[in-house]
């Protein structure tokens, strides 16, 4: 045979292999969509049994439908409770009644409102004071204010305002959790969006000190409790809490006699607000 031909079938066969693989590559590149990567979080918390009792062919199309809002959290027969709630999580929505989660900022004292102990220059992050003294701020319980929070929001649905307080813009919060996980002080609590009332204090000292320490910081008075039917709201350690269970999906404020109004309503129009 002629070598000239050899090489030139060689050189051509070489071509068109190189032309297809860049077609494919391109292919590849445009055409690639990316896995949301809550479908494998989600295939986690499943047993693995391929059993078909969701409905679904397997656990991985199951946790696909679950990512997708097709299927219920809860919809495997066989998962725990403890795997059911870790799921519910994942998809930020409450575990029971699969309501979405906000995270919501239960304290009002920002730099106007606490008083400060000193001057901190140590790490500016929200763990590091709290290990080390608990920052400038005087509330032992309060937010410590150096953003921590907003620096893990992945949906850059937080901000600190000009008080350093965080503020959850509601409509970008996906309910992932990561907020109320990192605070060193608990500050954070993910509630499901049917909360529209709230005491936005985390304060637990005697009404004294709390006094001293905050001028928003609830003073444990008891008379929102006795503004309202019991157990409506109660007292934990000299902190009024809503029972959500019977109260605060409402947003009427129970006693316009707070002396510190430590009470605000989210995600409504207006407020209503009766006297005790
Ligand atoms: S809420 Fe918690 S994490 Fe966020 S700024 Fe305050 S102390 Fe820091
Ligand atoms: S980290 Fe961001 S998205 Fe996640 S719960 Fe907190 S505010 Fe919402």
């Amino acid at each position: 045979m002629d070598i000239n031909a050899i090489v030139i079938s060689m050189a051509s066969m070489g071509g068109l292999g190189l032309l297809f693989s860049a077609g494919l590559a391109i292919a590849n590149k445009k055409l690639y969509v990316e896995e949301d990567a809550r479908i494998a979080e989600v295939m986690e918390e499943l047993p693995g049994a391929n059993c078909g009792g969701c409905g679904y062919p397997g656990c991985a199309n199951f946790a696909e439908n679950v990512v997708n809002g097709k299927a219920l959290i809860g919809g495997c027969p066989v998962n725990t409770d403890d795997g059911a709630e870790a799921i519910a999580r994942i998809m930020g929505v409450d575990a029971e009644t699969g309501e979405r989660l906000i995270a919501r900022v239960i304290c009002r004292g920002g730099d106007y409102e606490t008083a400060k102990k000193g001057i901190y220059d140590g790490i500016q992050s929200c763990t590091a004071a709290h290990l080390m003294g608990g920052g400038d701020r005087l509330c032992e319980y309060g937010c410590i204010g150096y953003g921590e929070c907003v620096e893990v929001c992945p949906f850059d649905a937080m901000y600190m305002n000009d008080n350093n307080l965080p503020v959850v813009i509601d409509d970008k919060c996906t309910g992932c959790g990561n907020c109320a996980e990192i605070c060193p002080r608990a500050v954070i609590e993910m509630h499901p969006e049917s909360h529209k009332l709230f005491i936005l204090c985390n304060n637990h000292d005697t009404p004294k000190v709390s006094r001293q320490v905050c001028i928003r910081a609830c003073v444990g008075c008891g008379l929102c409790v006795r503004a309202v039917e019991e157990g409506e709201i109660i007292m934990d350690d000299n902190l009024a809490k809503i029972n959500y269970d019977t109260y605060g999906r409402v947003p009427v404020i129970p006693t316009e006699k707070c002396s510190t109004n430590a009470f605000e309503t989210f995600g409504a129009e207006e407020t209503s607000e009766v006297a005790a």
